[in-house]
């Protein structure tokens, strides 16, 4: 018998994090996937009237205090088109623990989940963690990914596809004909769709599409948050929407694991998807406006990036030794093999952070790709 089991062993601390720790403390963080932005005022004064009225001392019901379902279902019949019971939501700790549960409760040993590569690190442990099998597909050139790619790949023993727009790492938003295809290929296959929308509102050409729109109800699992749409990653609160039968078995699992989402959380994600938007929008300007910047250096500097068309990064192809250099002369980058081994030969830049600093930061990588050359 072995002291650990073989799904944790399968599985390593985040490359993001190595990176980290090789810079020094006061270098410019372009590895950072969290927003620059304060959380909203009337969030965080919500979770604090309901601590102090007493109404977050308590567990709360294990699928999240009703209020806060019936506001994700009012965003899903707003920006989904999608009528939803607010009992098929489940509020859990992040968009991580609502990707947790939906792999934990459709992968059995030895199935696959497909997954975008280069793609967000969490795909390929959680589906480890699962007992399954990573399948991670290719991007295309303009790292988007490929619904032909996807049902390709699709085999007998294909439990759950994951569609990330818009993308982290690439920044990349799959276009509405992309999704209707993921939502056919989740309807005729006997496969699950997880849809992770944590960048939902970050989309600067083109609209988002979710795949839920096209499919049927029973096909797609979506994953959603606050952390990112309202700069509250430390409140830790996200939420998954599927059909009762789904939602039903990803309860078992959140119930024993969780019991329930941060009771002040919940009150302050109520609050912010019911209170005003501008902050959302206010940052989707900012991050468009610095998006522009970062391609119109990268353009100048004579580097590929395909141009990022949401989120708030950018995956330049960078020559050898870049990150490296990047790191040693005081800027963190993400090295793009972090995310799988199609990011090879690319770089992570996460551009939330202020201007001033963008700026200073692409004025080093200039240097860097000057010397590399
Ligand atoms: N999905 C993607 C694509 C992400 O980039 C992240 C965080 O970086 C998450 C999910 C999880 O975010 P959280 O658990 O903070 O909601």
């Amino acid at each position: 018998m072995s002291e650990f089991s073989a799904r944790v062993e399968s599985i390593s601390i985040s490359g993001i994090r190595e990176v980290f720790e090789a810079a020094g403390e006061d270098a410019i963080n372009l590895g950072l996937g969290q927003p620059d932005f304060p959380a909203p005022d009337h969030a965080r004064q919500a979770a604090v009237d309901a601590i102090q009225a007493g109404e977050a001392d308590a567990y709360t019901s294990n699928r999240g205090i009703q209020p806060l379902r019936e506001a994700i279902a009012d965003k899903h019949a707003r920006d989904q088109n999608v009528a939803v019971d607010p009992d098929d939501v489940i509020a859990t700790a992040g968009g991580s623990e609502a990707l947790h549960l939906a792999l934990e409760a459709h992968v059995d040993a030895g199935e696959e989940v497909i997954f975008p590569d280069p793609g967000f690190v969490s795909y390929d442990a959680l589906t480890k963690v699962a007992g399954g099998t990573p399948k991670p597909v290719p991007l295309r050139d303009d790292l988007t990914l490929d619904p032909a790619a996807v049902e390709e790949a699709i085999t007998d023993d294909t439990a759950v596809f994951v569609v990330n727009s818009p993308g982290n790492p690439t920044g990349a938003v799959s276009p509405e004909e992309d999704i209707r295809e993921f939502a056919r290929i989740a309807d005729e296959h006997d496969v699950v769709c997880v849809s992770d929308e944590v960048y939902e509102p970050f989309v600067f050409e083109g609209e988002h599409h979710s795949p839920m729109t096209y499919a049927d109800t029973d096909s797609v699992v979506t994953v959603n948050g606050c952390s990112k749409t309202y700069s509250m990653t430390g409140w830790r609160l996200g939420w998954v929407t599927a059909s009762s039968r789904r939602v039903e078995r990803m309860l078992r699992v959140h119930q024993y694991v969780q019991a329930c989402a941060s009771a002040p959380a919940q009150y302050a994600a109520e609050a912010a998807l019911t209170g005003p938007q501008d902050v959302v929008d206010e940052m989707r300007a900012t991050f468009e406006e610095r998006r522009n910047l970062l391609l119109d250096r990268f353009e100048e500097m004579g580097v590929e990036v395909p141009t990022p068309k949401g989120a708030f990064y950018a995956m330049p192809k960078v020559p050898d030794g870049f990150v490296d250099a990047c790191i040693d002369r005081g800027v963190v980058v993400v090295p793009g093999d972090a995310f799988g081994d199609h990011g090879a030969g690319h770089a992570r830049i996460s551009y939330a952070n202020d201007t001033e600093t963008l700026r200073e930061a692409l004025d080093v990588m200039e240097s860097v790709v000057t010397d590399l050359r």
